[in-house]
């Protein structure tokens, strides 16, 4: 009915596999055989955020890093395309600055002086599109 042909060193596909039932003994001497449970080493790694890379959860009551995200200039929040933050930490980080200006712990048209020779964490002056401010 169906006959699987396998040279001794043939480049297997991915998309070919093998049934259970069809078993290799591995030896010492059959080291060279091709490996069928094996991750593709060829996987690009996702891409993650900073704050998803580190795990950080943004809060209202961490100002220091809550103020690296502002703007020592005008005190606005830097956008996504600045920042390099995934949609959803943006926008916790952005609700998270706004709780604290609200709630009195950041200023809203400054950053604090105190806070402004904080580390970046990203380069503010080479966006991934131009901005105006
Ligand atoms: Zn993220």
């Amino acid at each position: 009915m169906f006959r699987v042909f396998v040279r001794p060193n043939a480049v297997v596909s991915r998309s070919f596999r093998l049934s259970p039932a069809v078993k290799f003994e591995s030896t010492a001497a059959n080291n060279d055989e091709p490996i069928f449970d094996m991750e593709n080493p060829f996987e690009k790694e996702k891409p993650q955020c900073l704050l998803c890379r580190l795990k950080i959860i943004p809060d209202y009551k961490n100002v220091k890093l809550l103020s690296q995200f502002q703007s020592p200039y005008t005190g606005r929040i830097y956008g996504k395309h600045i920042t390099g933050l995934c949609e959803a930490q943006q926008k916790l980080v952005e609700a998270e600055i706004v709780k604290a200006q609200s709630c009195g712990l950041m200023a809203a048209y400054l950053k604090e002086p105190c806070y402004l020779k904080d580390p970046k964490l990203f380069d503010a002056d080479n966006p991934i599109r131009p901005h105006r401010f």
